[in-house]
């Protein structure tokens, strides 16, 4: 498995190539993406409705059906 290797900027564990999930860019920091769990990323979306200039938030969903 070459895949990079995700860190829930939150709760600092591995987040699975097969789970969902949410990608924080601080676009005041050079848009760094920081990930997060879907079930961690409470701290994301309240930044986001915070500041919602200075972020930038992505959900990943993963498909059932892959292509
Ligand atoms: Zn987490």
């Amino acid at each position: 498995m070459a895949r990079t290797r995700i860190k829930c900027a939150s709760c600092g564990g591995r987040i699975h190539d097969h789970e969902p999930d949410l990608i924080l860019r601080d676009l005041e920091n050079g848009g760094r993406p920081r990930y997060f769990h879907t079930r961690c990323g409470e701290a994301a979306y309240t930044a986001v409705t915070e500041n919602p200039s200075a972020y930038l938030l992505t959900v990943r969903h993963v498909e059932e059906v892959a292509n």
